[in-house]
């Protein structure tokens, strides 16, 4: 098996991997780079985007547009893979936004032809096997694979952490579904981002818990797909005998987990509690309406009301009663003009005295040595990272790991040649 990174050895957005054996070629991800990536234009790559794909598939990680957000450019009849509730979740998210992004609608057409998988349930195609086992990102439903071909294993990471709600499973996982493997493809983010807020989402909930007993009214800027963080936030309200506000798109999405993820769509976590359902915001003409019954509930309970960053929220939250903190539950770099992902009109709507309440949706780097002591890999190529050569600094001793080029190939060795 050779495996081959067309793009993401040496920047976040925008991977793509493919693994070949036998003729058939195998990708992982084909998303859009994140602001500020190289002006290069798409990603061509023959066997995935041109040429002869009738031996080609695509396997997607997760919902983020990094990973998935390319996949209308790719031809019609290349087969793809995701897991069923992120695809789920990405129809709503496409629905929703279709109006104000063509690429959306066009989401929404692609998204029906896609083959759906569910954790721990293998598949193959072409020469290769593949187990896809959750992981616990700020992506829900999101997934590593095992890609075996010609007696070869590989663990592609995807995006992944270890401090979230979920990641207590994975050492449980990757011995029941994983064992030992020849090489991990292993996302390494936040190696150069020594200053990324890691604290366990259980903690953050708990800082939230905090702060919401403190302040009556508060409005909190997350994404709307970061399901962890929601619930998280939700819970806190109900815990603080807070009203927790949402739009029908956010109930949706929220939905789409508590009602039908096979894990955990029954875990108390997930769902919401018998007398303390979210009170939906109404529209009235389009805008967001203010009853005087909900004024007045406001006014009495105080709230969490979930936010975007809109003309409907600005003017909404202009409305409602009270002193309000607001807070960032989502990466800093969007805030901070500085970097190329600054979004003027976050910032804008956030205001000047926002709490910073936000935990990273990838590992530390100190974590990962306990999950690559499961994996045993006798290769480590790191991906979906600004520096590979300092994760290969921090981990030569241990493992060795490979820093390749975007355009570089690598064949790891076969188990079998060690027994041998
Ligand atoms: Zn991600
Ligand atoms: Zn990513």
């Amino acid at each position: 098996m050779n495996i081959k990174v067309h793009r993401g050895t040496h920047q976040v957005g925008g991977c793509v991997t493919e693994y070949e054996s036998n003729g058939y070629r195998l990708f992982v991800d084909y998303g859009e780079e994140l602001p500020g990536g190289s002006k290069k234009g798409d990603l061509q790559v023959e066997g995935l985007t041109h040429g002869d794909i009738s031996k080609s598939a695509l396997l997607i990680t997760h919902y983020h547009g990094d990973h998935i957000g390319s996949i209308t450019k790719l031809p019609k009849d290349l087969p793809i893979f995701m897991g069923k509730v992120g695809r789920d979740i990405q129809l709503e998210l496409s629905d929703h936004l279709k109006s104000v992004d063509g690429v959306h609608q066009e989401m929404l057409g692609r998204l029906q032809t896609v083959n759906t998988f569910e954790p721990g349930k293998p598949f193959s195609w072409g020469d290769f096997n593949i187990m896809p086992v959750t992981i616990d990102h700020s992506a829900f439903d999101a997934y590593a694979f095992k890609i075996e071909a010609d007696g070869v294993t590989a663990f592609h990471t995807g995006d992944f952490r270890t401090h979230g709600f979920r990641s207590k499973t994975l050492p449980g996982v990757i011995k029941k579904f994983i064992g030992e493997v020849d090489c991990v493809v292993c996302e390494a983010t936040n190696i150069s981002r020594p200053d990324a807020a890691i604290i366990s989402e259980h903690d953050l909930q708990k800082e939230y818990k905090e702060l919401f007993t403190k302040n009556k009214n508060n409005v909190v800027y997350v994404s709307s797909t970061n399901i962890d963080r929601l619930f998280g936030l939700y819970h806190a309200a109900c815990d603080t005998n807070r009203v927790f506000i949402i739009d029908e798109y956010q109930k949706r999405i929220m939905d789409i987990v508590s009602k039908r993820d096979p894990i955990w769509g029954k875990s108390e976590l997930y769902n919401f509690e018998e007398n303390k359902q979210p009170i939906p915001l109404t529209r009235k003409r389009g805008k967001f309406w203010m009853t005087s019954k909900l004024k007045w509930l406001l006014g009495e309970m105080g709230y969490v009301l979930i936010a975007r960053s809109n003309p409907y929220f600005d003017e909404f939250i202009q409305m409602i009663p009270g002193d309000k903190q607001t807070y960032l539950s989502m990466w800093n770099g969007y805030v901070d003009p500085s970097k190329p992902a600054y979004n003027e009109k976050l910032a804008k709507s956030l205001g000047e005295s926002f709490l910073y309440k936000h935990t990273s949706g990838h590992y530390d780097m100190n974590s990962l040595r306990d999950v690559l002591q499961l994996l045993k890999p006798k290769a480590i190529i790191p991906l979906h990272t600004e520096n590979p050569e300092a994760f290969a600094q921090l981990f030569k001793d241990e493992w060795q790991v490979i820093v390749l080029n975007d355009g570089d190939s690598f064949q790891p060795y076969r188990s079998k040649n060690f027994v041998l």
